[in-house]
């Protein structure tokens, strides 16, 4: 696929980048544009992050023929998890956990993965495979890296995401799955037009009695359409400066700008933080690695 350093370095978009506007303008914002840190990392981010790692090696070893055993999966866990979490105190838990409970947790949920994993013999094409998406109808690229890139028996293109999340996604969640529509579409544009497209998510459920689910979807040409326009939209606002505090979503709870958006909103605009007339081309539109921002989670 295209050159994503080069873009990673201009205006661009991504799947999560533009989800984090659509949640929070003011979110997106703190975290993207004016890079404050966090008041604290959430334990489901980094959770979710160490899994990822994981199930990223597990396709790794995939692609080159390889099964990695269950021992050596819990064990690459444990030694990611260390690193992430041990004596981290940047990392907020929620009640209940703290680094132990989540390393076990950690060892459960992939093992319950790996026994409910299917035997297939999809062939894998690509793990964490780079895409750029330019269009006409598009004022900006969107570049990301999709995780999981596999061929099936019939020759159909399977798309895979990871998501490692504190309770089951609905149908609707997964049928509207923003993240997985982009892909359909740089697939598309990316060597697979005229091939069959199957997503798919892989959700890895930590909750007290962890589960591993999949769920199938598709796309069809107007839904492609339909988030064409959106993104266009988000970028619209953005470079309009429009970023506006969604006080009240679900990721408020949870939220490490709670202070910096309570300023914003109770003694108004700080000066550090007004952007509305700064023109579109200063702007670093994303995250400032151009997107490895893992996972989910967080949702209630
Ligand atoms: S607390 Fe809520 S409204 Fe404020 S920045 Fe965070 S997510 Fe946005």
């Amino acid at each position: 696929m295209n050159d994503l350093a080069y873009y990673k370095l201009r205006p661009h978009l991504s799947a999560s980048s533009v989800n984090d506007y659509i949640d929070c303008g003011l979110l997106y914002r703190l975290s993207r544009i004016d890079r404050i840190p966090p008041e604290f990392k959430t334990d489901a981010l980094e959770f979710g992050s160490t899994i990822h790692f994981v199930l990223t090696g597990f396709y790794k070893e995939k692609k080159l023929g390889n099964r990695l055993l269950l021992k050596d999966i819990q064990e690459s866990f444990e030694g990611f998890w260390k690193e992430m979490a041990q004596d981290n105190p940047e990392i907020r838990y929620s009640e209940g956990e703290d680094f132990d409970t989540l390393l076990k947790k950690g060892r459960e949920l992939l093992a319950v993965w790996h026994s409910k994993l299917p035997e297939n013999d999809f062939r894998v094409i690509g793990v964490e495979e780079p895409f750029v998406l330019i269009r006409r109808d598009l004022s900006v690229p969107i570049i990301g890296y999709i995780d999981l890139l596999e061929e099936d028996e019939a020759g159909t293109i399977v798309v895979t995401d990871f998501k490692t999340s504190g309770r089951s996604y609905s149908a609707d969640e997964v049928n509207k799955n923003l993240q997985l529509t982009i892909y359909q579409i740089s697939i598309r544009e990316n060597g697979f037009r005229n091939r069959e497209i199957l997503l798919k998510l892989d959700c890895l459920v930590k909750t007290k009695t962890p589960k591993f689910e999949q769920f199938y979807t598709s796309r069809s040409e107007i839904e492609e359409r339909r988030t064409i326009k959106k993104v266009q939209e988000v970028w619209r606002g953005m470079k309009e400066g429009i970023f506006i505090p969604n006080d009240g979503h679900w990721r408020c709870q949870n939220c490490g700008y709670k202070k910096k958006c309570d300023e914003f909103l109770e003694d108004g605009l700080a000066e550090d933080c007004n952007h509305s007339n700064r023109p579109a081309q200063n702007l670093t539109l994303s995250g400032g690695n151009g997107e490895r921002k893992k996972v989910e989670s967080g949702k209630p």
